[in-house]
């Protein structure tokens, strides 16, 4: 378990808590991915059309002699050959995604700081490139990665790949995000010069030397080997005021994908990214360096009316963090959701069976 609730040890300062759980819940929504039945339509691609002569290796595809997708590829049928592969793509490339993101977390919350940089390095930098290339242009990456299938035209690592312009054209995608800014996203994933940069660490955090005239290893110094309570500390500083930014992020990209490739309901979608908003701006709203939190929290305060009993609605940041630890968002007047939970998305809790028993005190 690497969410922290009250009886969790954990030599994180109290602090970081709210942040480090954001990032646990962002992954966790990721997670559902894998993990939520709703979402099965991913692992699974049915496709039809009527045989004639006009396609080739027919027997050879009812024998299974040869891969589905290299039998699409033959017959040109590139549109179902794409989504099939997208499919694919995604909830592969998330899963080792989430993987490393999950074991950076883990480290981070024990105060293995290095470790947890080495482990964030992989999914920020090349694995959420990839998921990028392929929200851009699906037909395209398709075309590289499959088609012509040379590694050195789709290697997220290629300094050829024009990283700036992959994430303008990402966010364009993902429309009006509020709080999503491309030099940021660009800065804290690539940037070798920025202090903020996640880029210089990580890869300190790999290298016992380093040559590069950014971060170059100092005489008689080993990188991070030396590291004191203090570079810890700081570490946490960094990791806790922008992992939670470029986890919402990955999560935009990864549900825009998803969304894209199942039919399912709009609204889910729309909660997904409320739920991630919510629960952004109660860290936001916690933490002292962020000065838009009066702003949040008074745009949140005229919320309108309760659907129910009618009542003004006046949130505050007590709103926010039962929605943060809950999932729930209920009107302080009558209890009735302001929330309205798609069907079949629920919050685990409302599927829970409760008797009375169950509110009984032990004797
Ligand atoms: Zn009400």
């Amino acid at each position: 378990m690497i969410y922290i609730d009250k009886d969790t040890k954990t030599v994180l300062p109290e602090k970081y808590h709210v942040a480090h759980n954001l990032c646990v819940q962002i992954y966790d929504m990721m997670l559902e991915l894998h993990t939520n039945e709703i979402f099965n339509e991913l692992y699974k691609s049915d496709f039809s059309f009527k045989i004639d002569e006009n396609l080739k290796k027919v027997k050879e595809f009812t024998n299974k002699d040869i891969h589905a997708l290299d039998w699409l590829a033959e017959n040109g049928k590139h549109d179902i050959l794409e989504k099939i592969l997208c499919k694919r793509l995604l909830t592969s490339i998330t899963g080792d995604l989430l993987n490393f993101l999950h074991e950076g977390l883990s480290c981070s919350m024990r105060g293995i700081t290095n470790v947890a940089y080495a482990n964030f390095r992989k999914p920020l930098k090349d694995s959420l490139t990839l998921l990028e290339m392929i929200l851009v242009d699906p037909t395209d990456f398709t075309k590289t990665y499959f088609l012509n299938g040379d590694p050195n035209n789709y290697d997220p690592s290629s300094k050829n790949l024009n990283k700036e312009e992959i994430i303008e054209k990402a966010l364009n995608k993902l429309g009006n995000k509020p709080l999503l800014n491309k030099e940021i996203i660009h800065i804290l994933r690539f940037d070798k010069t920025n202090s903020n940069s996640f880029d210089p660490l990580s890869n300190l955090a790999l290298h016992i030397v380093t040559r590069d005239r950014n971060y170059k290893t100092e005489d008689r110094n080993l990188n991070f080997i030396f590291s004191s309570k203090e570079d810890v500390e700081k570490q946490w500083e960094h990791i806790y005021f922008f992992m939670p930014y470029l986890m919402a992020y990955t999560f935009w990209i990864v549900d825009e994908i998803l969304f894209s490739l199942v039919d399912l309901n709009k609204e889910i979608k729309e909660y997904r990214d409320l739920r991630v908003l919510l629960k952004f701006m109660y860290w936001a709203c916690k933490h002292d360096k962020f000065n838009g939190s009066e702003q949040i929290l008074s745009t949140l305060g005229k919320g309108g009316n309760c659907e129910n009993c009618g009542a003004e609605l006046d949130l505050g940041i007590h709103d926010l963090k039962l929605h943060f630890d809950t999932d729930l968002l209920p009107c302080v007047k009558c209890f009735h959701s302001l929330i309205n939970f798609p069907e079949g998305y629920e919050p685990e809790f409302m599927s829970m069976k409760f008797n009375e028993d169950d509110f009984k005190k032990d004797e």
